[in-house]
């Protein structure tokens, strides 16, 4: 999608620090991060959020989520991080290529 911020970081088009890559999944570090480790981790096709993603495609949903994993342990987060899916404008979503937010490397606030 043309005016897509993570489709322009899939396309290589748009600057991004790589830390994981499959032939349909991409993790890159956060611009602006919110904790010591803060990875993104998205799927190279365009799906606005985690409703459209699981409802077109479940097993790139769960390829995303391996990913994920794969990231924190790599990151050496194992022992505490936290995957964030901002879904619509209400909950913080700004970015509407769905994306998983990998948080860890210290004690994370607690909610719920
Ligand atoms: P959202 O608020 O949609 O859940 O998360 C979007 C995230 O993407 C934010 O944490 C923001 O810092 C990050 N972000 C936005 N633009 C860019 C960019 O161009 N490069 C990188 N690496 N991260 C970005
Ligand atoms: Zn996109």
């Amino acid at each position: 999608m043309s005016d897509c911020v993570f489709c322009g970081i899939v396309a290589g088009d748009v600057p991004a620090t790589i830390v994981a890559a499959t032939d349909r999944v991409l993790a890159f570090r956060d611009i602006s991060p919110a904790a010591p480790t803060h990875v993104v981790v998205i799927p190279r096709a365009h799906h606005a959020d985690l409703a459209a993603l699981s409802a077109a495609d479940p097993e790139l949903a769960a390829q995303v989520l391996a990913v994920a994993a794969e990231v924190a342990a790599a990151e050496g987060v194992g022992a505490g991080w936290r995957l964030v899916f901002n879904s619509g404008a209400d909950a913080g979503q700004t970015v509407f290529h769905v994306h998983g937010h990998v948080l860890g490397g210290g004690a994370l606030p607690t909610f719920g």
